[in-house]
């Protein structure tokens, strides 16, 4: 359930009517309900009651500093995967207690900033890693808190390119050299093991592979306590996945994802950790966009829009269908017919929909992309040098832009023209005198 319903005959994020923000920020415009991002928060954390457990919102699915602080205030730690989100995290408010560093390719200079600034654990994923961060956290005279993160090799079935939790996949120790690693890590000074972790893949839309890696996870868990280890926490990664169309498989809901963590690891009395993204962020936010042309095809007709894969590049990259709705609500009983939905973007792959029914919608009429909240705002590039999508943020009948759209100079200010050129500009305009 989301907070994007038709009222009066008007698309409305809450209480705020979509072409009211359009009318005051432009398009294209991410727009994101405060309340669904909450709601989702407190489904996962419910489903968890009982259990100790931290929901930690997996930053890079929605990254904005605004976001962040709503769930952050709500009790939410934040897993994050690289500097950049640490620091997002913390000028948030999270506490560095609450937040989680994931990721295959930890900088030093990226530890050292999680290890001052205060870290909850550190999820590594090689034996080269852990050894650099047993470096860094002696020459700073503290301790590191470790969990390892397997790679179970499980099938998440789910699209190749968000598997991450098969043997081949970059991701993790491989969990036959678990063991082996977790004496490593005794040994290293600087270290210190907390738990295990495992994140398999994204957009699941079935909890048997989720629990079979759970349950590989919870043997670990007894082999290495056998070998001495205290292992007081799993983190058991994120990866559930959403409906991005109504007609799609019904992926678990947050209360039987609940069940099935009791049933497979609730047992071993560690505190739980789940790291989840898209099943928070995912249906919390569309992107609004104005038609520029309908223009007459061979097959079918284009709707060209003012927005493409630069702001969204989850279909191009994806293959991802996301539903596509009129801002104004066509009459009932309006005919329909099929069109290719394109950007303006100089590449064939910017086609976010060949053959989609929709309303007779004529130039200058709004749509939205449902279901972009997650991968969407935060994917998106300058490409063809159009200036990021802005974000707003609702909560009941307010508003507020929470990015800004930059303008061309800004966005063209980051460049820089070097010295040297300027010198050669100066000597070849003094030759041409
Ligand atoms: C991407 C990622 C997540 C979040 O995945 P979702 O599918 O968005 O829930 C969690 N943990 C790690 C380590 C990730 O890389």
């Amino acid at each position: 359930m989301d907070h994007f319903l038709y009222r009066n005959g008007q698309l409305h994020a809450e209480d705020v009517a979509v072409a009211e923000i359009v009318a005051a920020v432009g398009t294209p415009v991410y727009i994101y309900s405060a309340a669904t991002l909450l709601r989702h928060y407190r489904l996962l954390d419910e489903a968890l009651a009982g259990l100790p457990h931290l929901v930690c919102f997996a930053v890079k699915a929605l990254s904005n500093v605004a976001v962040l602080r709503l769930l952050g205030d709500a009790g939410a730690g934040m897993d994050v995967v690289s500097g950049g989100e640490y620091a997002r995290a913390r000028a948030a408010g999270v506490a560095g207690e609450k937040v989680v560093f994931s990721g295959v390719a930890k900088t030093a200079e990226e530890m050292r900033l999680a290890l001052t600034g205060g870290i909850r654990q550190f999820n590594v994923e090689s034996e080269p890693e852990l050894e650099a961060l047993s470096a860094v956290a002696v020459a700073l005279g503290r301790e590191a808190p470790v969990a390892l993160r397997v790679n179970p090799d499980v099938d998440a079935h789910t699209h190749a390119k968000i598997s991450t939790g098969r043997r081949g996949d970059k991701f993790g120790i491989p969990i036959a050299r678990a063991p082996a690693v977790a004496a490593r890590a005794a040994a290293l000074p600087g270290i210190r093991m907390v738990g295990v972790d495992v994140h398999i893949g994204s957009q699941l839309t079935s909890l048997a592979p989720f629990e079979a890696a759970y349950t590989r996870v919870a043997a670990l868990v007894g082999e290495l306590r056998a070998q001495g280890h205290a292992i007081d926490r799993v983190d058991l990664g994120g990866g559930l996945g959403i409906p991005y169309a109504r007609a799609n498989a019904v992926p678990p809901l947050p209360s039987d994802y609940g069940a099935m963590v009791r049933r497979s690891v609730g047992h071993l009395g560690c505190e739980i950790q789940i790291e989840p993204g898209r099943l928070i962020a995912g249906n919390a936010g569309i992107l609004a966009a104005r038609i520029v042309y309908v223009k007459a095809g061979e097959d079918r007709d284009f709707l060209i829009l003012d927005t493409g894969m630069n702001d969204l590049v989850r279909p191009a990259m994806y293959d991802a269908h996301h539903d596509i709705v009129p801002v104004h609500q066509p009459p009932a009983g309006e005919p329909t017919k099929p069109f290719d939905v394109v950007g303006p973007v100089c590449e064939t792959g910017d086609t976010f929909a060949r053959g989609r029914e929709l309303p007779l919608m004529v130039a200058g009429d709004l749509v939205a992309f449902r279901s972009t909240g997650a991968y969407g705002a935060v994917m998106g590039s300058e490409y063809n040098s159009r200036p990021l999508a802005p974000e707003v943020l609702v909560h009941g009948d307010q508003f507020a832009v929470i990015r800004a759209r930059p303008g061309y100079d800004e966005m063209i200010a980051r460049d820089r023209i070097p010295d040297w050129m300027h010198e050669d500009r100066t000597a070849a305009g003094g030759a041409d005198c």
